[in-house]
């Protein structure tokens, strides 16, 4: 083996090493991903024990060291016959602010590394977009995190897949490994915590995972619904949760459900579990969404136009994951092809995620959803009625079908409720002005419209 401080190789001799290197990762990872995410890498030198790879974002870094973590070190053992360690090097312009953020990010990664503490450096309260979905969640995850144990014990954070749990959860050790100094923190699944009892009663540790537990300040306790029909671990949970509790130490879990809807959970354990403050995240809204996209684009340095954002913020119901999955190809075919992301190019690109069997707008559907919206009945907004509480809905969906649909003023007067086209006409300037006028109308309207718009 070569020596770490060995001279750097020449260029052709290195770009040869390179590209060997990349045909055992393409070996490794197939074709497809091959051509997406390590064609563009560049091997820019080899100095000091560091192999030194030029990316053209830092999605690249992630998204290699989230999916094959020691891949490249390893291909590169293999190529050049030494160990290694890889870093990345972005090329690309980078304002002072962007640097600022990389740095605070790798303070903390190291940190939370020299600590042993497997929490994400990117999962911050500030990195966390808050919307009316999740602001109670988040209200109350900041105040854990500015006292812990001392406030709401344990915090149960439940919410669907995607919502971002693991965000916040995440964030609040951060932000104590960040604030607090020799704070004893843990971040686990409830299945690693599984796996733990599971080895230590196995091989007669249960004493050493008792005193491990138990040391912590904090336990952020991800997924517990993985515990549901495990007895063992439920045991083993309720007695590290009471002990931790009657010390005054921070609790925080997570679970995709209630502890009233775990199952097979014992009574004590899922009592324990909403004896503090159980929230919800809720599935996001469309201006979450967005905003949820404008901070990943300009953190990832993405130009995303505005009609792009809005598609993927209508088309992904709820999964902030799929989400971010679905800007991560865009922003890979973007630097892969050079052209720019457009409109286009994300339904092609994004086919295969985003369905685009979309069904035409017709002044039906809208009636409908406009219908739902105020929880009448269809036939209600069809017939001749004059009363007020027909009148309004009529008139929002006459003047959403005017926007939307292609069709003439007397097929949408036809179609809700047999009115001529004067009525639409009326209609629409009745819902002009009283959006002027009518600050949370206005609003109204636009989630309707935004709900709607295809
Ligand atoms: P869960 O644990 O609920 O399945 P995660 O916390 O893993 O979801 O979130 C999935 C992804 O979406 C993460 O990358 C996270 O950063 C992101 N995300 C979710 N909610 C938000 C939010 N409100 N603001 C910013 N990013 C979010
Ligand atoms: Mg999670």
């Amino acid at each position: 083996m070569r020596g770490l401080g060995a001279e750097p190789p020449p260029i052709d001799k290195m770009q040869r090493t390179w590209e060997k290197t990349q045909e055992i990762i393409k070996e490794k990872v197939g074709e497809q991903f091959y051509e997406l995410w390590f064609r563009p890498v560049e091997l820019s030198g080899i100095k000091d024990g560091h192999a030194v790879l030029d990316i053209p974002n830092r999605f690249f870094k992630d998204w290699i060291e989230d999916n094959h973590p020691g891949l490249v070190a390893e291909a590169l053992r293999a190529t050049t016959n030494s160990e290694l360690k890889v870093r990345y090097r972005i090329v690309e312009r980078q304002d002072p602010t962007a640097k600022k953020q990389d740095n605070l990010l790798e303070t903390r990664r190291m940190r939370l590394a020299s600590k042993g503490i497997y929490l994400n450096p990117k999962y911050t309260f500030g990195s966390f977009v808050e919307g009316e979905g999740n602001k109670l969640a988040k209200a109350a995850a900041g105040r854990v995190a500015e006292a812990p144990g001392k406030s709401f014990n344990p915090l149960f954070v439940y919410g669907g897949v995607g919502f971002g749990k693991t965000h916040l959860v995440s964030s609040i050790g951060n932000h104590v490994v960040d604030h607090i100094r020799n704070f004893n923190v843990l971040y686990v699944s409830s299945e690693q915590f599984t796996n733990e009892v599971v080895h230590a009663v196995r091989h007669g540790k249960t004493d050493e995972l008792k005193a491990k537990y138990r040391s912590l300040d904090l336990l952020l306790m991800d997924d517990v619904q993985f515990i549901e029909n495990k007895a063992a671990t439920q045991e083993e949970l309720f007695h590290t949760l009471n002990a931790l509790y009657e010390s005054q130490k921070q609790i925080v879990l997570s679970s995709d459900r209630p502890p009233k809807e775990i199952k097979n959970l014992t009574d004590r354990l899922r009592s324990r579990f909403g004896m503090g403050l159980t929230v919800e995240i809720e599935p996001a809204d469309f201006e979450t969404k967005k905003a949820i996209i404008q901070q990943k684009a300009s953190f990832e340095r993405i130009v995303l136009p505005d009609e792009v954002q809005d598609f993927l913020a209508r088309r992904i119901k709820s999964n902030i994951r799929e989400l971010e999955g679905c800007m991560i190809r865009l922003a890979a075919h973007s630097s892969l092809t050079g052209s720019p992301i457009d409109l286009s190019m994300a339904k092609t690109v994004l086919k295969d995620i985003i369905s685009d069997d979309e069904k035409p707008l017709t002044v039906e559907g809208i009636m409908k959803s406009v219908a739902e919206h105020y929880g009448m009945k269809v036939q209600d907004m069809k017939a001749r009625k004059r009363s007020r509480d027909v009148a309004v809905p009529r008139q929002v969906a006459m003047f959403i079908a005017r926007e939307l649909t292609g069709a003439s003023l007397s097929e949408i007067g036809k179609t809700i409720g047999g009115k001529d086209h004067a009525t639409v006409i009326y209609a629409c300037k009745q819902i002009a002005g009283k959006r002027a006028r009518d600050e949370s109308f206005n609003r109204m309207m636009d989630s309707l419209v935004n709900k709607l718009k295809p």
